[in-house]
């Protein structure tokens, strides 16, 4: 008589795999639901889908930035070889830029990370590269000055960090990172990322002199 409960057993296992399989997936600490659709018979695992309230979060980004930002919705295949769609919060005048190059990264299935505004993570620039998330706007300053950084207005992007690190004055940011052409998602001057945003105007922080910001491209307002 104990087959009864072994057979209810196995069809809660089934039915908890049955929805792994349709790729609906809770991250428990971020109270996020992350959900796939289908999309030309292809399933697009969703990573992010914030409203432009919510990218922004409840950072004091100044009336005159808001204004100027827009929500991008990005599609790529990350590091587990799905396509998957996220969004970068950047400057309204560099969204086409980056509308196009992304186009280019999934045609190349460069893999990228994930692609996350940094509200989630609760605007904590170490939080979201070690998470080697993608992301354009943050309301920061250059590491070590008060200085404000580009991607404050949503000029900068920065992509596959953990991969790209900075490495400045001999220290590697994020800490524990590690920056190794041969891993897949790793940014070289030979890469045609780094032409992609070239041929747009933008500058790469691998060009640097004094440090090295393998994951930052830049357009600033000339
Ligand atoms: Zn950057």
């Amino acid at each position: 008589m104990l087959t009864l409960p072994i057979i209810f057993i196995f069809f809660v296992q089934s039915l908890s795999v049955l929805i792994e399989i349709d790729a609906i997936y809770y991250s428990l600490n971020k109270e996020i639901c992350y959900q796939s659709e289908i999309q030309d018979n292809k399933i697009v695992i969703i990573d992010s889908e914030l409203t432009f309230e919510e990218a922004c979060g409840n950072q004091k980004i100044s009336e005159a930035v808001r204004n100027n930002l827009t929500l991008v919705d990005v599609e790529y295949y990350s590091l587990d070889n799905s396509l998957h769609r996220g969004q970068i919060l950047i400057h309204k005048t560099l969204a086409k830029d980056i509308i196009e190059i992304f186009e280019v990264i999934k045609k190349e299935k460069f893999p990228i990370g994930k692609a996350l505004p940094v509200s989630i993570y609760d605007w904590s620039d170490s939080a979201s590269m070690l998470d080697n998330n993608t992301s354009a706007l943050n309301f920061r300053y250059v590491k070590g000055t008060k200085i404000l950084s580009s991607h404050a207005e949503g000029r900068a992007i920065d992509v596959n960090p953990l991969l790209n690190p900075q490495i400045k004055k001999g220290k590697v940011y994020p800490i524990g990172a590690e920056y190794n052409p041969k891993i897949p998602g790793t940014i070289t001057k030979e890469s045609f990322l780094v032409k992609e945003f070239k041929k747009r105007g933008w500058s790469w922080g691998g060009d640097w002199q004094r440090s090295k910001d393998y994951q930052h491209f830049e357009k600033r307002n000339k």
